[in-house]
């Protein structure tokens, strides 16, 4: 009986086309997709996706706030040289605004690096560093 309902109910085991990881699936899903020529993506790696989805957001969100942390210390920096053209606090403004803005490139390149990864524990890993990163800031 092919081409049936019941066929297309039926369970079928298929190889994740990401990790290649064998998986359970329904036969009519798994036809409709090979048609369309879409992935057939286990559930482990549609949940993947989505935390790094979710962690790319968060990281960029990061960065905004850092940006304009800096931009503020830069006006406080230009304010206070034209107020009093000392060094007292000149020193510290542009420590503060390197720190930054080193913190912002290396936030970047872990956002790159967890772009390239498929690795779940390095997500875990690179949210570890990051609340550091955040923490040596503040
Ligand atoms: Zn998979």
């Amino acid at each position: 009986m092919p081409n049936s309902n019941a066929d297309k109910l039926l369970l079928e085991l298929v190889a994740c086309d990401r990790c290649k990881n064998a998986f359970m699936m329904n036969k009519g899903e798994k036809l409709r997709k090979q048609e369309n020529n879409e992935e057939l993506v286990c559930k482990n790696c549609i949940k993947l996706e989505e935390r790094k989805k979710q962690l790319e957001l968060g990281v960029i969100n990061n960065l905004i706030e850092s940006h304009k942390e800096i931009e503020v210390s830069i006006l406080e920096v230009k304010d206070n040289i034209d107020i009093s053209k000392s060094e007292f606090n000149k020193q510290h403004f542009l420590e503060r605004i390197k720190k930054r803005s080193q913190a912002l490139t290396k936030s970047i390149e872990l956002l790159q690096k967890i772009v390239e990864s498929n690795d779940e524990k390095y997500i875990n890993d690179y949210k570890k560093l990051f609340e550091k990163l955040k923490e040596d800031l503040s």
